[in-house]
């Protein structure tokens, strides 16, 4: 199948809301919704039907929690028409370095790439091919330099779905050795099991062949490039540090002000991470772009970790009361809401993510194994 029809297959499609929820039908992209917010994956296998979904009343529902999906997912798709213009928001961060920052969920995710004297290195391939091939065209717009590499920070789909755009580009594709294992295998999870097409073509997005275990060094000309093991978001992370720039990649170890999806996450290994990133010589005077939400700042890195560490600490304090469940959820969310309640995906990612949080506390927490390295 080509490459190019796999945005088409799951991009966009109408949902058709019950009529106790406003009933006009809105539109909607389902592959963001599919990787952040796992409702829709429960309600997906009953209620998809070609391009729509319809949505049963709450009382209807075989699915436990629908009424709660339902309310979210109003929420959620309130705002998603699509907006005019590419995808991103093409932001240079320094001479010769593009951030390129998701536009109303329509890239997925954030990218970017770097200009050396001899070539071109991509960071990151966003959820859909329309928005690697938009990204490639403003590259070929500033540069005539062969793109040379595309760095995958972690596997997740919404970071690679458009490797096999810069690939045919000519880009050598690199990232952490887990990446390899896991891109063709763990992204089946964001979808559901009739969305047969979509999970035929993440059997089929182009894998890194250039494995990372620790760090890599990427010369362009006089322009260097350090690729660094980060993990905590997955155990599969690497961060893009340009040393004469003063610009890091961050992958999805960063969301500025955006409640982060902890689904492979490792957050004591992530917090790690965070902490070691803060403590590098000149911290302060670099960029940070991130995986998801605007480019960043040290101060920017320093209040993500907190979010991590606040939510530890409430759902630890929870589960010391004894809640589990629901009440769970509902003794963590207030200490939280008192101070994140204005950033993105707060509404419905930080009630999803405080049981993955108390799992990880609990020890009970499965995330994908990854594979030995072979220079440990
Ligand atoms: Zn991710």
């Amino acid at each position: 199948m080509e490459p190019g029809s796999f945005a088409g297959a799951f991009q966009r499609f109408k949902l058709i809301l019950p009529d106790e929820l406003h009933g006009d039908p809105v539109l909607g992209r389902v592959g963001k919704l599919a990787m952040s917010n796992s409702y829709i994956m429960a309600i997906g296998a009953d209620h998809r039907q070609g391009d729509n979904w319809v949505l049963p009343p709450p009382e209807e529902s075989r699915v436990i929690r629908i009424s709660v999906a339902l309310s979210l997912l109003a929420a959620a798709f309130q705002g998603a028409t699509p907006a005019p213009g590419p995808p991103f928001t093409l932001k240079q961060v320094a001479p010769g370095i593009y951030a390129a920052i998701d536009r109303d969920t329509r890239a997925g995710a954030n990218a970017g790439f770097v200009i050396g004297d001899d070539g071109v290195v991509i960071v990151d391939s966003f959820q859909f091919p329309e928005a690697a091939e938009s990204l490639l065209a403003a590259i070929r717009r500033l540069t005539p330099l062969p793109v040379r590499y595309l760095i995958n920070t972690h596997y997740h789909i919404d970071h690679v779905a458009g490797n096999a755009v810069f690939q045919r580009a000519g880009a050598r594709l690199i990232g952490q050795r887990n990446v390899a294992a896991w891109i063709n295998t763990e992204n089946l999870k964001f979808f559901t099991v009739d969305q047969a097409r979509e999970r035929a073509l993440v059997a089929t997005i182009p894998s890194p062949d250039l494995l990372v275990d620790q760090r890599l060094t990427i010369r362009l000309g006089g322009r260097r490039l350090e690729l660094e093991a980060a993990p905590g978001h997955t155990g599969g992370d690497l961060i893009v540090v340009v040393p004469d720039a003063r610009v890091i990649f961050c992958g999805d170890l960063i969301w500025r002000r955006w409640v982060p999806s902890l689904i492979d996450a490792t957050v004591s290994t992530w917090t790690a991470s965070l902490e070691a990133l803060q403590r590098r010589p000149d911290a302060a005077t670099f960029t940070y772009v991130p995986g998801q939400g605007e480019v960043a700042t040290l101060a920017d890195v320093g209040e993500f970790g907190r979010y991590l560490a606040d939510l530890s600490a409430a759902v630890l304090a929870a589960t010391g009361l004894g809640a589990t469940g629901d009440d769970l959820v509902a003794a963590a969310l207030p200490p939280l809401k008192a101070k994140y309640a204005g950033w993105t995906e707060f509404e419905h990612g930080a009630a999803r993510e405080i049981p993955l949080m108390a799992a990880e506390l609990a020890g009970t927490k499965r995330v994908p194994r990854g594979l030995p390295a072979e220079h440990p």
